[in-house]
């Protein structure tokens, strides 16, 4: 090999800091209050870094320490964001409503040290906390640390007075870039949660993607409404992200209803929004009954789960807003693949791309695998389980002991995502369901996406979820789980009929339920398990058609 003449500098998140809060020192984070916002530039943001790692190294964290979160977005979160991986820890977020057990769970896995928390949670950590069996500090931001009871051997602190004692100049250290810097676990439906670590070099790539314009654009134009919590999935890269390009962040801390986002939104015009689906659907039926302008988000990024097309038309018809498709997951850091429809293409040609989950980025390699094990062709038709690999993709799960977790989601190098789909030859993904999902009716596949999508462009219909049940003739159907906006009426006929010209007539579900909410996971997407169980006992009142 002939090596280059290049410098062997370490992508490391400590250069991101530095670079953000000098070069960008006049960008801002800020936090809503319920009124106001409370603001702090990226400069003061690089102080309180500074001041978090002294507070941090005296309390003991060294290198790789796993320092814990358990907070909203908001000012404080992204100091730590900044602080933790800066100084060589590992910044772990916890995912402040995941079942306590899990909970439980991914703290001790992680083995955590120290945990950040904020004041309105500290109810919900007191309850945990004597079962964390290697938290030795907590650091209460934002509250009264007073009101934290603590167990014997973990010490409570003041987040503003411990930093208050603080210089605030660090020298952050030199950091091998392969280091981990981060730490998700999945919010997996099955077994226990699994944990991803990210390494310096993972983050400083996918940031830098999140900026590329075919990533998420993002700028120093941009005032980011940062919905998606920075403890799902590192709030999308945003906050890294936003340090590398001077894009300013505006949070919402516990304010995530409709009405709050949208009184942030008339307040602050942002430029830039990312959430799930779901927090779109609420705020679209809050706009509808209460218009207000919100063209100036200039690009909104959804995905977690799939956005029906019929939101997507909602936002742009009614409020003249583009909503950008992305597909990730926590495994991808998360960014996989982004729809951007290819420059050139308008009308019904540039929707087909919007639709989809978007072209895979340069860092992204992906492949499709039938139930055979066998490599399917990249041509828009055929389908397989999707298998991606990459810089920012994890190669396997964490282990404290170094044994495998769950081997069999990676496949020779590459990452088993659990989803079904198909990829044309220019990179487009489609996805059609979890494979988990995907419902099997005598022999043929049907999508519960597809369903969902279509039962949602009815007018009447503000939310639907698909799940197969076990049928006698056909093995599986599937029952359609409806939420109707305030006000409307439609049956399970109604409904039926206006799907007879969308889909092939066997595709057409017999079982229909009407239901006052579509259960959510802990980050806001479907929870299809908890409708399967409720059908499984019997609480569901199911119509079914002849
Ligand atoms: P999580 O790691 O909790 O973020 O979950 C990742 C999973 O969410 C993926 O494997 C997909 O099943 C689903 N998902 C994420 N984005 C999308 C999308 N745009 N369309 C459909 N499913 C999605």
């Amino acid at each position: 090999m002939l090596l280059s003449t290049m410098q062997d500098e370490p992508l490391s998140l400590a250069t991101v800091l530095r670079y953000g809060s000098t070069f960008h020192s006049e960008a801002e984070v800020s936090t809503w209050t319920g009124s106001e916002l409370r603001r702090m530039s990226y400069g003061e943001v690089g102080r309180q870094a500074a001041r978090l790692a002294n507070a941090l190294e005296a309390l003991g964290v060294g290198e790789g320490d796993r320092v814990a979160t358990f907070m909203w977005n908001n000012n404080e979160h992204l100091v730590a964001y900044a602080a933790v991986p800066a100084m060589g820890a590992v910044l772990h977020t916890l995912n402040i409503r995941l079942f306590p057990e899990q909970l439980i769970f991914v703290a001790n896995h992680a083995e955590d040290k120290v945990v950040i928390v904020d004041g309105t949670l500290i109810p919900l950590l007191g309850k945990y906390l004597p079962s964390l069996k290697t938290v030795r500090h907590v650091i209460v931001a934002n509250g009264d640390a007073s009101a934290l009871e603590a167990p014997a051997g973990v010490e409570v602190h003041d987040y503003t007075q411990l930093l208050d004692e603080q210089e605030d100049t660090f020298t952050w250290p030199d950091i091998d870039e392969r280091a981990a810097a981060a730490a998700c676990y999945t919010s997996g439906t099955t077994g226990d949660p699994k944990g991803v670590m990210y390494s310096h070099r993972s983050m400083w790539l996918h940031s830098a993607q999140v900026t590329a314009t075919n990533g998420m654009a993002l700028s120093d134009a941009d005032h980011t409404l940062a919905i998606v919590p920075m403890f799902h999935a590192m709030s999308w890269g945003l906050p890294h992200a936003a340090l590398m390009c001077g894009a300013s962040l505006i949070m919402p801390d516990r304010f995530l209803q409709p009405e709050p986002i949208a009184k942030i939104l008339a307040t602050e015009k942002p430029t830039f929004a990312a959430a799930v689906p779901t927090v779109w659907i609420g705020l679209l039926a809050h706009l509808d009954a209460n218009p207000q302008d919100i063209s100036h988000l200039r690009n909104v990024v959804v995905g977690g789960s799939a956005v029906p097309p019929s939101l997507m038309h909602a936002f742009k018809d009614r409020y003249n807003v583009d909503i950008l498709h992305a597909w990730g997951m926590t495994e991808t850091s998360p960014l996989g693949s982004v729809a951007w429809a290819p420059a050139g293409t308008t009308g019904e040609e540039e929707w087909s791309y919007r639709y989809s989950q978007g072209r895979f980025p340069v860092g992204v390699q992906a492949r499709l695998v039938d139930d055979g094990g066998s490599v399917v062709a990249n041509d828009g038709e055929a389908l397989g389980e999707l298998q991606v690999r990459g810089p920012w993709i994890t190669g396997s799960y964490y282990s404290p002991d170094g044994g495998e977790v769950d081997p069999d989601k990676f496949d020779d190098g590459w990452l088993r995502t659990g989803d079904v789909g198909k990829i044309t030859p220019k990179g487009y993904l489609t996805l059609v369901d979890r494979s988990k999902d995907v419902i099997k009716s005598g022999g043929e596949w049907i999508s519960s996406v597809d369903l969902e999508n279509i039962v949602m462009s009815h007018p009447a219909v503000a939310e639907a979820a698909v799940i197969g049940v076990p049928d006698e003739k056909w093995d599986e159907r599937p029952l359609v789980s409806v939420v109707l906006r305030p006000d409307a009426t439609a049956d399970a006929e109604e409904l039926r009929d206006f799907l007879t010209d969308k889909i092939a007539k066997w595709q057409l579900p017999e079982r229909w339920t009407f239901i006052d909410e579509v259960p959510k996971t802990s980050v806001g997407k479907f929870d299809k398990k908890v409708l399967r169980a409720k059908y499984g006992e019997g609480s569901l009142d199911v119509k079914t058609l002849g």
